[in-house]
């Protein structure tokens, strides 16, 4: 900063305001970091519940969660927990999944997926022989490329290019043949298709295609495995309610059903860090504070956007040079989520079940590259009260159903102009069933893809040997890409996301998490650096925390 050493000690001394823009779980947790660090911080959501895409809602005695089910990386949490001083353990109660999930294949085979090794083996063996030893050495690799990426790609901060793109960085990234795709790799080690399937599917999870991830995600079977999958009594929101105290224990305002509008700039004076490749514009200026949509001004030193980052680029700040930057990256693909509220148990299932459908690559090439849906889609259950009875009412089920389709612009559903208010905004809370008023768009007609795609779910569960499941069916919430765009803001309504992890947009080349022009202005959350994931936005969390610290100094 040009300021003289006096002015320098006043403005350290002086306490700074951070606006936070979203209570998402990247939101909360980098609030509690800074306020603990002792900034006055004031957090604005548009929504009136915590947790964003980690938040559940009830009906009628049955719960759902929203978007995340799988609580991986368990020692992420723990370190956060840690970090203001509380056993992760013991602050939630834990279940851990076993199997991880069932995947059901279209030959009529299933595979417990699951740590439990002896059961590995019996059942891999059975689908292909000599499978075993071959698993052993894919999850050795594996390791590797979590330990690696761990270490140098996810858990740090970049301040130059060469820290991600030096020749040891390249050799290691070779090793782990991060060059090649996910696919292939799995495909060296495992000649059934259910088993290459089986090691690589996860790369849905985080909305990429496998077949052109890059192998390096051969980490998500190995942590699923290794660090095993975990459930919290209660639904994943109560992570967020966790982090949600944790952030008010520590003296963070939260404001709902504040939405904000406009990052105010205002051009002050230039700063002398050289910027990094992310938003390069020359000039200068500073982010002066938030505007609501109800047009109040909330002044502060530092904004910190949690909301998804091409959206904040999109609609909240004035147009620049960075914004075609990033129309041009990769997004990840979206999906149509069934809620349903169910009068009786169904049979057979698991907590955790992916159904795979009949030609793996076309499935996934319908999702990726097509025009959005497949006929007769690939999908995941989640029926929670397997493990945790509070999830619906004694002798009642509660299951989600996600089915992966692709983003608003893959579907044609974008016209390159207007991102979002393409419908007129409407309410699309937890606990407020939708109805074909405020789901039907003037773009597509939502309900024949939502009938399509639920008469291929319905038929495949009855070949699988679990009928009339539409019968048992009390009530049913549907979301869809429009509205994961419009209840959080995605762009493009790209669910996992909204920016996919390609190896171009991975690491230092991934958006930072400090705007290149406006230096108070900072990101979080799923579409900066690490990447999407609850545990991959706490750490994002923490290492924007850490610069924001580490620029202004602990108070
Ligand atoms: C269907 C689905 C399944 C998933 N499954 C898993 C899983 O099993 N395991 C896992 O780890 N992850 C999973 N994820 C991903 C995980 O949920 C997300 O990566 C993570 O929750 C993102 O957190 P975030 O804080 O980055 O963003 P968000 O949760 O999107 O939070 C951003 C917040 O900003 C708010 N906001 C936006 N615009 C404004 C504005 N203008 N003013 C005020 N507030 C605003 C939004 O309402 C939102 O609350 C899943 C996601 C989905 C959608």
């Amino acid at each position: 900063m040009h300021c003289n050493p006096f002015q320098k000690i006043l403005s350290f001394a002086i306490v700074k305001t951070v606006a936070i823009i979203g209570a998402g779980v990247a939101g909360l947790a980098s609030a509690a970091y800074l306020a603990r660090a002792g900034f006055k911080v004031k957090v604005f959501e548009k929504n009136n519940f915590p947790g964003g895409r980690c938040a559940a809602f009830v009906k009628d005695g049955h719960r759902f969660d929203i978007g995340a089910t799988l609580l991986m990386m368990p020692q992420v949490y723990e370190r956060m927990f840690a970090d203001f001083g509380k056993n992760f353990y013991e602050s939630l109660d834990l279940l851990r999944m076993n199997p991880v999930y069932r995947l059901w294949y279209p030959d009529g085979l299933a595979l417990d997926f699951s740590s439990d090794l002896m059961r590995m083996q019996e059942q891999m063996e059975r689908i292909e022989p000599g499978s075993y030893g071959r698993f052993l050495q894919y999850m050795g690799q594996s390791f590797e490329a979590y330990k690696v990426s761990m270490k140098h790609i996810i858990d740090r901060n970049y301040s130059n290019i060469f820290q991600f793109i030096n020749p040891i960085n390249l050799i290691r990234l070779y090793r782990l043949n991060a060059f090649g795709n996910h696919y292939r790799l799995a495909s060296k080690y495992f000649r059934h298709e259910n088993l290459r399937t089986a090691f690589t599917f996860q790369n849905i999870y985080v909305g990429q295609n496998p077949f052109h991830a890059p192998a390096i995600f051969s980490m998500l079977p190995f942590m699923e495995l290794t660090d095993g999958v975990f459930f919290p009594v209660g639904g994943m929101n109560k992570i967020s309610e966790a982090l949600e105290g944790i952030a008010m224990e520590n003296g963070v305002e939260i404001r709902y059903r504040t939405e904000v509008a406009r990052i105010v700039i205002a051009n002050h004076r230039p700063h002398p860090v050289p910027p990094p490749i992310w938003g390069r514009e020359p000039g200068k200026g500073l982010a002066t504070g938030v505007e609501m949509t109800d047009g109040s001004f909330l002044p502060a030193d530092i904004v910190l956007a949690n909301a998804d980052l091409p959206y904040i680029y999109q609609e909240l700040l004035p147009p620049g040079p960075a914004l075609k930057r990033i129309n041009r990256l990769g997004y990840t693909c979206s999906a149509l989520v069934f809620h349903w509220g169910m009068d009786a148990v169904l049979p057979g299932l698991e907590q955790h079940n992916v159904f795979v459908s009949n030609d793996y690559r076309e499935n996934i090439s319908a999702v990726f590259d097509g025009n959005g849906i497949a006929p007769e889609p690939s999908f995941y259950v989640h029926s929670p009260a397997r493990a945790d009875r509070t999830a619906a009412p004694e002798g009642q089920d509660s299951v989600s159903v996600i089915v992966p389709v692709g983003h608003l612009k893959m579907a044609g559903l974008y016209d390159g102009k207007t991102l979002r208010r393409q419908t007129e905004y409407r309410n699309h809370e937890p606990g407020i069933a939708n109805s074909p008023a405020n789901c039907q768009l003037p773009t597509v007609n939502w309900n024949n893809v939502i009938e399509q795609a639920r008469a291929s779910v319905l038929a495949r569960l009855a070949k699988e040997g679990i009928p009339d499941v539409e019968k048992h069916i009390k009530f049913e919430k549907v979301y869809n890409p429009e509205i994961w765009q419009n209840l959080f803001n995605l762009s493009r309504g790209a669910t996992f996301g909204s920016l996919n992890h390609n190896l171009m947009q991975m690491g230092y080349f991934r958006p930072h998490n400090q705007h290149g022009k406006y230096r108070n202005l900072f990101f979080t959350g799923g579409s900066t650096h690490p990447g999407n994931g609850v545990p991959l936005t706490l750490i994002s969390a923490r290492l924007a925390a850490e610069k924001i610290i580490q620029q202004y100094g602990e108070r």
